[in-house]
């Protein structure tokens, strides 16, 4: 694969001109290009500059609005409401997280649900913003189906990631996001570009039979990680970021979507939880022994780490160069 470097601010230019030559106003180009070099920045190359083209397709179609406002609702003290609008959902979290948090500074617990949104980003800015604010935090999405259920050869499931965060006092907190699959789809996608083998377990092809072939899974089917547990979290994300927040379940999502090479509409369902208030003085310390005491075990590595060892290099990054110069194409 031949790679061009670019610079941090380099990434965000290329990422804003190009949301804003084709659709994007000011604020939404803004907050979709932070997301992009955030996921740059931190080794989450599957959600960076590459879903950048399907941004710019969706705007095209005119499925997706790049000038939508959203409109953000608190009648009850602990539920936040947020139509997106049609719109991109980096720039109504940018909006409507601050309201979460301050919500669950209030009440301790707080959900917020997001709708008539497309979310084509990792899911671990979201939580980790809460945290930052000592909250503990808890995300998650649907897509289209593109995973099976356990037992079945036919997708029914998205991909349906879970992001949770934790907090720590004068330090990153700890994080995980991950997709319900045993790959993310963008993964497998990009294995197809790069010609790489998917680990076993990975999806069924178009026969239904297991196989490590991407091109192969990107016909057929992903499978849930863990079997019929994580097909069970699967299951527990579509009636979360689904059924709670009045979207549309995968299934439902890809019968309105029109294909485009972007994302469906759905929802988001974000849980912020203050540890002060619900577990009172002491929570800091207790957890952070808890977690101290777990990274001390040889082989452990925490979730989180990688993305936040990336994040101390403030160098170029390496991009795809076929990717740089489609992109450099739209605008
Ligand atoms: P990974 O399997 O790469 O990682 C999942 C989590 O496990 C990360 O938090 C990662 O931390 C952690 N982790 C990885 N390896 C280890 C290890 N050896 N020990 C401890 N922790 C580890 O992510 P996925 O491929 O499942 O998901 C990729 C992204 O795709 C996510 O950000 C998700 O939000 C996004 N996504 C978005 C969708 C959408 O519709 N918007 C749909 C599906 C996925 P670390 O980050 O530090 O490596």
């Amino acid at each position: 694969m031949t790679t061009t470097p670019l610079t941090l601010q380099e990434i965000e230019s290329l990422a804003k001109t190009t949301l804003l030559a084709n659709g994007c106003d000011e604020e939404n180009a803004a907050a979709i290009a932070d997301t992009i070099v955030r996921a740059e920045r931190d080794g989450s190359t599957s959600h960076g500059l590459f879903r950048l083209p399907g941004y710019v397709k969706s705007m095209q179609s005119g499925k997706v609005k790049g000038d939508a406002r959203p409109v953000i609702e608190n009648k009850l003290p602990a539920i936040v409401s947020v139509d997106g609008a049609h719109g991109y959902a980096p720039y109504s979290l940018q909006c409507a997280l601050p309201v979460l948090a301050d919500a669950a500074h209030k009440t301790g617990i707080a959900a917020m649900r997001l709708y008539n949104s497309y979310h084509f980003a990792a899911l671990w800015p979201e939580v980790e913003y809460l945290a930052e604010q000592n909250l503990v935090g808890l995300a998650c999405t649907c897509f289209k189906p593109s995973v099976a259920p356990a037992g079945a050869t036919q997708a029914f499931f998205g991909t349906n990631p879970l992001a949770f965060a934790w907090p720590r006092v004068g330090d990153t907190p700890v994080v995980f996001d991950m997709a319900t699959s045993r790959l993310a789809k963008g993964d497998v996608m990009l294995a197809a570009r790069d010609g790489h083998d998917l680990p076993d377990g990975t999806g069924l092809g178009p026969d239904g039979q297991p196989t490590n072939d991407p091109n192969e899974v990107l016909k057929g089917v992903l499978l849930p990680f863990g079997g019929y547990k994580g097909s069970a979290i699967s299951m527990m994300v579509e009636l979360l970021a689904s059924a709670l927040t009045g979207d549309q379940f995968s299934y439902e999502a890809e019968l309105q979507d029109n294909n485009d090479g972007g994302p469906a509409r759905g929802g988001e369902l974000i849980i912020a939880i203050s540890p002060e208030l619900m577990a009172g003085d002491g929570w800091a310390d207790h957890s952070r022994a808890f977690l101290d005491k777990m990274a001390s075990f040889d082989g452990v590595r925490m979730p989180g780490a990688r993305r936040h060892n990336n994040r101390q290099d403030t160098g170029t990054r390496q991009i795809n160069t076929s990717l740089v110069e489609t992109i450099r194409g739209l605008s």
